[in-house]
């Protein structure tokens, strides 16, 4: 049985919030050293309790080790060890040149941390989402409280035990609950705030936080289309996409959410789809090792609604006791399908034939701009007009889901798809402020401003024209 969601403890919350405070004051967790050492003991710590995350990634979303590992754990060790190597580089103090009106003096760039960072993370890689951006706020200097999410119960458990066994809640504290909580803490006015999840709760957590005018990251969902040219290698789709699409039932903020395929290749492609299906998860995938079930029954029932239509080509059968929904291919459909209404965020992959590319990049522009966005071509000319046509957050070319796995490709979304950029680099840079400072020398002071004595206008549209 999953653990009850408790009420949020309004008193441990600010008390937290305090500690953190005074913690980051001290100015132990600027030390680029006390990063790295942190980092470390945060893997040793991921370690000790590998098996333990195992399982609870089984219970909660039937993940399998192979699974678990390539998708959660193994990103995080990644993340860590990339953030390591890095971390004394990144958090170097820069010199600029100074302008001439500001000479004689000194320009320097210093990233520093905000201070105390707030992170909630969702339930579909309930442990990656939220270690990845940890990783990032501890790599930068900050301190944080983490909030895992009340829908992927044993994660959570694991994940507050992990942290706990290593670190004191001044540090690093995590706190569990459902959406009250993540609104008292909100409220507490954290330096930062990295948010996971829907676009809807999304634009709620960021009013919440204008409140108190804390600065945000929102990694958001939506819609992410691939398009199928005619010259794309058909076989090769079809194995990247379902890839994409069916792992972790299709729980998955950057998978395929729907296929927009050239009229002329897609019954081929619905057929080598249904193929691929067939090769990756046998005649019946509920027996399969490697397929995933639904988070709960709220979602399931959200997603059985959905196959309530005459365009299932493949699957649609549906299990509401073991939350099983078969790898679903709807084909031939359309924007009228109830499927097309909202993110589908499930194993359910509808096929919309189009007449022409400039069709189908009017459907996406017409549309909020998506997480990701996928393209298959062999063409060049193809790629540049898809990837300079449409806003989205990013993507891949002839693969999916990809391009979130590289430390050096900034992730983030654009427009409803979220706000700011994380992993990597881009991760440091999301959880540090940038303090510009000038220093001038005191025994030279150039009177180049003041009443009595400034420069002449000729001179001063000179410098600043
Ligand atoms: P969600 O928005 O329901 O919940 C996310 C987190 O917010 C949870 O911790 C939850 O407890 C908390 N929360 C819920 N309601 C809240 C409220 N009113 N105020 C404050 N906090 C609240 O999202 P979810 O169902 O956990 O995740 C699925 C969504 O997340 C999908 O839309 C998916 O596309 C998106 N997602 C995006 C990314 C990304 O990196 N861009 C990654 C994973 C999931």
């Amino acid at each position: 049985m999953a653990p009850e969601l408790k009420a949020p403890d309004f008193r441990r919350i600010a008390e937290i919030r305090r500690e953190q405070r005074t913690y980051f004051l001290s100015g132990e967790t600027r030390d680029p050293r006390f990063r790295k050492a942190m980092l470390d003991r945060l893997r040793a710590a991921i370690k000790e309790h590998e098996s333990a995350f195992l399982r609870a990634l089984y219970l909660d979303l039937h993940k399998s080790e192979f699974e678990a590992y390539s998708n959660e754990i193994g990103i995080v060790y990644r993340e860590i060890r990339y953030a390591m190597r890095h971390v004394r580089r990144w958090s170097r103090r820069r010199s600029v040149l100074p302008d001439i009106h500001l000479l004689p003096g000194r320009a320097r760039i210093i990233r520093e941390p905000y201070g105390s960072a707030l992170i909630i993370a969702p339930w579909n890689y309930p442990m990656q989402l939220l270690f990845v951006p940890l990783v990032s706020a501890i790599a930068a200097g900050n301190t944080a409280v983490v909030k895992p999410s009340e829908l992927a119960p044993h994660t959570a458990e694991v994940t507050q035990r992990t942290i706990e066994s290593v670190f004191p809640g001044r540090y690093l504290a995590v706190v569990q609950g459902g959406a009250e909580t993540s609104t008292a803490l909100i409220d507490q006015g954290f330096d930062y705030l990295l948010f996971t999840g829907s676009t809807q709760v999304g634009r709620s957590v960021m009013e919440r936080a204008a409140q108190q005018l804390t600065p945000v990251t929102l990694e958001l969902g939506g819609k992410s289309p691939a398009i199928v040219h005619a010259s794309a290698d058909l076989a090769l789709t079809a194995r990247k996409l379902a890839w994409g699409k069916f792992n972790n039932a299709g729980q998955t903020c950057v998978a395929p959410d729907y296929v927009l395929a050239d009229r002329r290749i897609a019954g081929e492609l619905a057929d080598r789809l249904r193929e691929t299906v067939r090769e990756f998860y046998g005649e019946n995938p509920a027996e399969s090792d490697g397929y995933g079930r639904i988070i709960n029954l709220k979602h399931f029932e959200r997603l059985r609604a959905l196959l309530d239509t005459e365009s299932v080509f493949h699957g649609g059968r549906h299990d509401a006791a073991t939350l099983y929904i078969e790898p679903t291919i709807l084909y031939p459909t359309s924007w009228k399908e109830p499927a097309m209404e909202e993110e589908i965020f499930g194993p359910i992959l509808p096929i919309i034939p189009f007449e022409s590319l400039e069709e189908a990049l009017t459907t996406i522009r017409d549309r909020p701009s998506p997480l990701a966005l996928y393209l298959f071509t062999r063409e060049r000319a193809v790629r540049k007009t898809v990837m300079n046509g449409v806003r989205f957050g990013g993507g891949g070319i002839n693969c999916t889901i990809l391009q979130i796995t590289s430390n050096r490709l900034p992730f983030g979304g654009i427009g409803q798809s979220g706000v700011g950029k994380q992993h990597g680099k881009a991760g440091f840079d999301t959880f540090s402020h940038t303090k510009s400072v000038l220093t001038q020398p005191s025994r030279i002071d150039l009177p180049l401003a003041y009443p009595h004595k400034h420069l002449g206008m000729r001179i001063l549209r000179a410098i600043f024209r």
